[in-house]
């Protein structure tokens, strides 16, 4: 079973699962969270980020 990445778009805020082997990722110094460098959103074309993996609280709701 592959495990999920929530990937949350920058610009709309949408959240997309994605297979941890589809994802490019890349820290930025700059962030908080690791950017997806292969992948944009799919509704708006806009960059995503990895909010943490599939199913866990995101770190926005918990503090
Ligand atoms: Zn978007």
């Amino acid at each position: 079973m592959t495990e999920r990445m929530e990937c949350m778009c920058l610009e709309c805020g949408i959240s997309h699962y994605i297979p941890i082997s589809d994802l490019t990722i890349e820290n930025v110094p700059d962030f908080e969270y690791p950017l997806v460098t292969n992948i944009s959103c799919s509704e708006c074309g806009g960059g995503l980020f990895v909010v943490g993996k599939e199913g866990e609280q995101p770190r926005y709701l918990t503090g």
